[in-house]
């Protein structure tokens, strides 16, 4: 554990899948990864595949959980799917703020805050993403897109909140693109948001997970979780491949 703070590397499997390709994938994993003391594996899927999840990962030490949330728990919201109905199938996270809803679903600051509160309310360990477009990179904008994505949940859920709580930093940029942040560029927007949190409260600062995402691969891994201000990471593309998702794991293993 870095500093004692939990690790965790969750594969975001996106709208992926089938019933068949899901099972292989994680009877693989089931073989290929053990528990390890203060570092987590997690599968967030399609709502769909959710029951599967928990039915072939119970007990496996891989947990699992959704990609999005209503922030409403119960009501005419016609497509929309819950946290008690996510919480009945077993979920310890739900994402939220990830760039593809931002971006593509119109989800702002003021939504994405919403749906944190309703993870935590059901019981869900809410996972943020924040982080930058490339032409926000270029302007100089990085720190300030990522504070505010932060400030909106700090303002609606405080900051005792993050004690239950992952921050993953997932430059858009780097989402799928084969673009990989350096490990020094991540190293410093993960730094710069440990701080933000720490002006509120340092001894959350220094027990928050911190993740970075956007095109992990098992050759870059090591190096990227090797930062002091990474604790794990958000994997897309390279979840959807067992050895790959494994060889990620592993590198995280490896610096436990
Ligand atoms: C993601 O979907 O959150 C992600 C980081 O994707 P990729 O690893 O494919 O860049």
């Amino acid at each position: 554990m870095k500093a004692g703070r939990a690790r965790l590397v969750a594969g975001n499997w996106k709208m992926h899948g089938s019933l068949a390709a899901n099972q292989r994938l994680l009877v693989a994993l089931k073989g290929s990864l053990k528990p390890v003391s203060g570092l987590d594996y997690a599968i967030c899927a399609p709502f769909p595949y959710l029951a599967q999840l928990s039915d072939t990962l119970a007990g496996s030490g891989i947990v699992w959980g959704a990609q999005t949330i209503s922030e409403h728990d119960v009501g005419a919201y016609t497509g929309e799917v819950s946290g008690p109905m996510i919480r009945e199938f077993g979920c310890r996270y739900a994402i939220v703020g990830h760039s593809e809803r931002r971006q593509l679903y119109g989800e702002g600051d003021a939504a994405v805050a919403a749906k944190f509160m309703a993870a935590q309310r059901n019981g869900l360990t809410p996972i943020l993403c924040v982080g930058e477009t490339l032409e926000q990179r270029e302007r100089g904008d990085t720190e300030a897109v990522v504070g505010r994505q932060l400030d909106a949940v700090l303002n609606l859920a405080g900051v005792a909140a993050l004690r239950s709580a992952v921050l993953a930093y997932e430059p858009v940029w780097a989402i799928g693109t084969g673009k990989t942040a350096s490990a020094a560029q991540a190293q410093a927007v993960h730094q710069f948001l440990r701080e933000r949190v720490a002006k509120q409260d340092g001894e959350i600062a220094a027990g928050l997970t911190l993740l970075y995402g956007g095109s992990v691969k098992p050759g870059n891994a090591v190096e990227l979780f090797a930062q002091p201000d990474v604790d794990g990471g958000l994997i897309g593309g390279a979840a959807l491949v067992a050895e790959d998702f494994v060889a990620i794991c592993k590198a995280a293993e490896s610096l436990a």
